[in-house]
């Protein structure tokens, strides 16, 4: 198949024709000047890597019900709040059905990989693992150990099954709860991330002294408290719609200007469908009701691009013959990218190369 419109990617938005092999992209160029001199069928359209969804609860899918209003902290408190107590009282055959049909969702979406914090110890991450199983969207399980203060083995025993651990937050936490969770990560490779900012303003020391690997939120941050994440350089994973649900939002401008390396996300799934291309519309046009605009290849990159570069796997975000990448095509069209991508990407409108409706739909 080749698509004939144009590429955006880790290089950003450009007119270009793909040419594609069996779902693998084989050819790349301006267009007009591919190979096939007419034999191969053609669609119009933008080609992009597959989006990650780079924060997610998928546990919530419990719940599909109308939160109730009040203060966030309340609603997710753990161990007491009314998200909790639902996933107390779901047994483990609800939550891995409804973890698998958020999954499901995903994958209908083209998403390719997702973050999500899961609670619940290492039970919780065997339940996601079991449920992510054939989904086809991989999922990077960062778990969350039970007991206070730490217990060693308990932590341990989570490491080996989760990649990663993801805690609640800095203020719910002890400094030494925070420093011995993120030295057993690095210990074992692998990523601690940490809510932060997210209902009430935290020092960024409180956060960043512990090392995080990903930040969630930082919806209170201050302008300078987003330039010290950024001499930290550490990555901050964004959720619009879930902080706009509480009445806030991060301020994506600042966090743009200062060339922070964002994510989006689309937090707890008893709240939000974990759609990322709601989450990018939202994303968008919040930033323009607040007067506080940013640009759509920002945002394009923080679903398409930047999680890739935080997974260490940049190719994933590169559409070009052998890197493995796997794109998606969007029957939108190319003048403008990652306008287009951002703001007007739905399920209906993505082809898979290599399908038989792919070869059809153009
Ligand atoms: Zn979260």
């Amino acid at each position: 198949m080749l698509v004939e419109g144009a590429v955006l990617d880790a290089d950003g938005p450009r007119p270009a024709y793909v040419l594609f092999r069996r779902g693998r992209v084989v050819e790349v160029g301006r267009p007009g000047t591919d190979s096939t001199r007419g034999r191969v069928r053609k669609v119009r359209g933008i080609v992009i890597p597959s989006p990650v969804n780079s924060h997610v609860h998928l546990g919530d899918a419990v719940s599909s019900r109308e939160p109730p209003s009040g203060p966030v902290g309340q609603i997710v408190a753990s161990p007491t709040g009314y998200k909790f107590r639902l996933l107390r009282d779901a047994s483990p055959e609800q939550k891995q059905a409804a973890m698998r049909a958020a999954l499901r969702r995903m994958a209908r979406e083209g998403i390719a990989a997702t973050i999500d914090f899961r609670e619940e110890g290492r039970p919780g991450v065997e339940l996601l693992r079991a449920a992510a199983a054939g989904s086809g969207v991989r999922v990077v399980v960062l778990g969350r150990p039970l007991a206070r203060p730490i217990d060693p083995q308990e932590l341990a025993s989570l490491l080996e099954v989760a990649d990663g651990v993801g805690l609640s937050s800095a203020r719910d936490e002890t400094p030494s709860t925070l420093r011995t969770v993120s030295n057993a990560c690095r210990r074992a490779g692998k990523p601690f991330a940490l809510h932060a900012s997210e209902a009430v303003r935290e020092e960024p020391d409180r956060y960043l002294s512990a090392r995080p690997d990903l930040l969630v939120h930082l919806a209170k941050a201050t302008p300078d408290d987003l330039a010290a994440v950024r001499r930290a350089r550490v990555p901050v994973a964004v959720c619009t719609r879930s902080n706009a649900l509480f009445g806030r939002q991060p301020d994506l401008q600042t966090m743009e200007r200062l060339g922070l390396s964002v994510l989006l996300g689309t937090d707890n799934a008893m709240f939000q469908a974990p759609s990322i291309w709601r989450e990018l519309e939202f994303a968008y046009m919040a930033t323009r009701l607040r007067g506080r605009p940013v640009s759509a290849a920002f945002l394009a990159n923080a679903a398409l691009v930047e999680p890739w570069n935080w997974l260490g796997e940049p190719d994933g975000a590169r559409i070009a013959p052998g890197t493995g990448a796997r794109p998606l095509i969007v029957r939108l069209p190319p003048d403008d990218p990652a306008y287009q991508i951002v703001t007007r990407t739905t399920e209906h409108l993505i082809v898979r190369a290599g399908t038989e409706r792919a070869g059809t739909a153009g």
